[in-house]
């Protein structure tokens, strides 16, 4: 069963990642590796020759082309940190390697970090994520589904209790005969206009979508995938539904990984991210064991990302 393929395969071991990640050295070693395979590039100009220089503590890569200088970090995710690359290279083991998401809360104790540094270091980390799934497609046999996320009052007015309810859609892609692939979630309110948004930047115009009888899916027809209507009457006839095991077992095992994980208030704000957190690691699931390496690449192609951008809420329709 796959489930048991994802739980039994031997992934990055604690004693292993200590092996390679375990100094502030091996640590800028492996980032300048992940970052220059194949020897220096200049981020400006791409330019081969260089000197190295330190300035403060820090070593800056100076292009011999053209002005340019850079730094490790600079131009990256990880730009303008304060913390040590062995802190970031334990969160993101810990975000990797753990079944269920990691809250900040979790990373603080872990880290031995304050608060307000564990939450930033796990945003920008699922920012990453979320840059490196963004251009997600989904093909051939998708099954498809929406969904509400938190929902839980915390503090509320009576009669309130859904203000921090977040609509998203979910979708997977599986084998012919209905075992889970790749998946993707969005955010996405379930209206007809809003659901053709998400199937025209995620649900391949070959693609064949299986959904229950909720008219918005229909939007899928209009980027032309085929689309299969399988009509359930919704509740538990849904869930037993052979034809959508793969995307009741996504949702049961999204449910199970942030159940309190996180406060309601920020999962409001910040679903994108949470659900880029869960699609990430699902879509890596069969490769524990390079997983932290993939991850530590997304965060190199990520653009800096300032705590005033990290917290700006998602634009959303
Ligand atoms: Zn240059």
């Amino acid at each position: 069963m796959a489930t048991n393929r994802v739980q039994f395969q031997r992934g990055l071991s604690m004693t292993e990642f200590f092996e390679r990640y375990g100094s502030e050295d091996k640590c800028r070693q492996a980032l300048e590796t992940a970052r220059w395979p194949r020897g220096f590039a200049c981020p400006a100009c791409g330019g081969a020759a260089r000197s190295v220089f330190e300035r403060a503590g820090m070593r800056y890569w100076q292009c011999s082309t053209c002005p340019h200088q850079t730094s490790l970090i600079s131009g990256t995710i990880f730009q303008g940190t304060k913390l040590a690359l062995r802190v970031w290279f334990q969160a993101m083991q810990l975000l990797t390697q753990s079944k269920n998401n990691v809250s900040a809360l979790e990373l603080r104790r872990q880290l031995g970090v304050n608060y307000h540094s564990a939450w930033l270091l796990k945003h920008k980390i699922m920012e990453a994520m979320r840059v490196a799934e963004d251009d997600r497609e989904l093909d051939g046999r998708v099954e498809i589904d929406d969904a509400f996320l938190g929902g839980e009052r915390s503090g509320g007015k009576p009669g309130r209790g859904s203000e921090n309810k977040v609509p998203f859609v979910a979708a997977v892609q599986t084998t012919g005969s209905g075992k889970p692939i790749v998946a993707c979630l969005r955010v996405q309110p379930h209206s007809i206009e809003q659901v053709s948004v998400f199937a025209a930047a995620h649900i391949a115009t070959t693609a064949t979508v299986v959904s229950d009888g909720l008219w918005c899916f229909r939007a899928t027809a209009i980027v032309g995938a085929e689309h299969q209507r399988i009509v359930t009457g919704g509740g538990k006839a849904s869930v037993e539904k052979p034809e959508f095991k793969a995307i009741n077992t996504l949702l049961g095992n999204l449910k199970t990984a942030i159940s309190g994980t996180y406060h309601a208030f920020d999962f409001a704000k910040y679903a994108h991210r949470y659900l880029a957190e869960f699609q990430f690691r699902f879509n890596r699931r069969f490769n524990m064991r390079t997983i932290l390496h993939r991850l530590l690449r997304s965060m190199l192609q990520a653009r800096p990302a300032p705590e005033h951008a990290i917290r700006a809420a998602e634009a959303c329709g």
